[in-house]
C-alpha cells in the first residue's frame, strides 16, 4: 500500500515512521526540496496548486491524507475525486477560518470565548464594544503558534492593533484568564469508531507548545467533557483519522480555541507514552484498519526542541528520555525535534524531568 500525505514536514516524517513496520510505502508532496520527511519517504517537489504535479503525485497512490492544513481545500476536493482523502476536506475547510471553526464548535455544542468577526472599521469597534478588554485579534486564516495575532490589553492598544493587522478578514476575542491549556486527540475510523487519547496539559511559550504533559494532572471531569466535545466534532464531519481540539481551562469548563484535522504536537508523547501512537491510528484509520489502544503506558511529558538542540549525548545519557529530531536546520521559532520523558508514575517522571532539566 502507498499513502499519500500533503506536506513533508515532521508529522510526515513520524507518519511514514509508524507505517514501515506496517510494510506501508509514503510518497509526500512539498513544495520546499530541504522537506524533512524526505528521508522517509518519497517526495515529490511541487506546489499544492499545480494540478500537473497533483496529477503525478496522486498516479498509483491508494489513499492520501495531510499533514498540514493550509492545504488548499480545492487541492483535496481534486484528490478525493481520484482517490480516498482522509480526513474529508470539508474538516480542512472549518479548521481553515478562525471564524468558521467558532461557527462550527457552537451549533455542535462546544463553547468558545466571547468573539466578533471583523472586516471593517465599524466592526472593530463593535467587536470591542462587545467582547471588552483586554482580547485577542487574529487574522481568521493562515494564522498558528500565535502568529497574525496580537493582544489588546488596554485602550492604548486598539489603533496600534488595526495598522497592524487591520484589512483581512480578523476575529477579536476575549483575552480568556485560563488556568491551564489541554488538548484532546480522538480518533475515528472508517466505520465510524471512535477513540479518545487522554486529556494533555500543554504548556506555550511565546505562543508555541514548550511542553504537554500526559495524562493531564488533576483532570477530574474534564476529560469526560473532553471527549464529548471531540466525539461530537468527529461524528458531525463524519471524520476520519486522528483530529486534536485545543481548549482553555476556566473553572469546570473548557473553552475551544482551535482544532487541528491532523496529527498534533501535543501527541507526540504517544510514540512511547500510548499503546499505540497517534501516528499509527492515524494510519489505522484512514486505511479502514481496526483502531489500536490510546491507553497511556504510565506518565510521559513531551518537551519540543524549538531554535536550538540540547547537546544529544546528555539526552541520550538521561534514562526514560527519548529524543525525536527531525532532520532540520536550525532556526530561531522552528520546531527541530522533540524529547518524550517517560516513567511508571507521575513521582518518577517529575524525578525524570528534574534530570533531565539538569
Ligand atoms: P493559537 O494560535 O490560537 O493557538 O494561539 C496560540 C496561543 O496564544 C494559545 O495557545 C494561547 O496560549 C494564546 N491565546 C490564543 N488565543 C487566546 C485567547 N483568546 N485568550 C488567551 N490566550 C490566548
Amino acid at each position: 500500500m502507498r499513502i499519500g500525505i500533503l506536506g513533508g514536514g515532521q508529522l510526515g516524517r513520524m507518519i511514514a515512521l509508524a507505517g514501515v513496520p506496517l510494510n506501508l510505502s509514503f510518497r509526500v508532496l512539498d513544495p520546499s526540496r530541504a522537506a524533512c520527511a524526505a528521508a522517509v519517504a518519497e517526495h515529490h517537489v511541487g506546489e499544492y496548486e499545480d494540478y500537473a504535479a497533483l496529477a503525478d503525485f496522486v498516479a498509483g497512490l491508494d489513499v492520501v491524507t495531510y499533514e498540514f492544513e493550509n492545504v488548499p481545500v480545492e487541492t483535496a476536493r481534486w484528490l478525493s475525486l481520484r482517490v480516498p482523502v482522509f480526513p474529508p476536506p470539508e474538516a480542512l475547510e472549518v479548521a481553515h477560518d478562525r471564524l468558521a471553526e467558532k461557527l462550527f464548535f457552537t451549533r455542535i455544542g462546544i463553547p468558545v470565548p466571547a468573539y466578533g468577526p471583523v472586516t471593517t472599521r465599524q466592526d472593530y469597534d463593535d467587536a470591542i464594544r462587545k467582547v471588552g478588554l483586554p482580547a485577542v485579534l487574529k487574522t481568521r486564516r493562515f494564522g498558528y503558534d500565535g502568529k497574525g495575532q496580537t493582544v489588546l490589553r488596554t485602550d492604548a492598544d486598539i489603533e496600534p492593533a488595526w495598522t497592524l493587522l487591520g484589512g483581512r478578514p480578523l476575529i477579536l476575542e476575549q483575552f480568556v484568564k485560563f488556568e491551564r491549556e489541554m488538548s484532546l486527540l480522538g480518533v475515528r475510523g472508517r466505520e465510524g469508531e471512535q477513540r479518545f487519547y487522554p486529556l494533555v496539559e500543554n504548556r506555550h511559550r511565546d505562543g508555541i507548545l514548550h511542553q504537554s504533559l500526559a495524562p493531564a494532572p488533576d483532570r477530574g471531569s474534564l476529560h469526560e467533557l473532553a471527549e464529548k466535545y471531540v466525539g461530537a466534532a468527529l461524528s458531525t464531519l463524519s471524520y476520519v483519522g486522528v483530529l486534536a481540539i485545543e481548549f482553555f481551562v476556566v473553572g469546570d469548563s473548557l473553552l475551544a480555541n482551535e482544532m487541528a484535522p491532523r496529527v498534533h504536537n501535543s501527541g507526540h508523547w504517544t510514540i512511547e507514552g500510548a499503546v499505540t501512537s497517534q501516528f499509527e491510528n492515524h494510519l489505522r484509520a484512514v486505511l479502514g484498519w481496526p483502531l489500536g489502544d490510546t491507553s497511556p503506558r504510565g506518565f510521559s511529558a513531551m518537551v519540543n526542541l524549538i531554535g536550538q538542540l540540547p547537546q544529544r549525548e546528555a539526552v541520550l545519557a538521561t534514562a526514560g528520555a527519548h529524543l525525536h529530531l527531525y532532520g532540520k536546520t536550525p532556526r530561531p521559532g522552528r520546531k527541530l525535534g522533540h524529547v518524550t520523558l517517560t516513567a511508571d508514575t507521575r513521582e518518577g517522571l517529575a524525578e525524570v524531568m528534574r534530570r533531565w532539566q539538569g
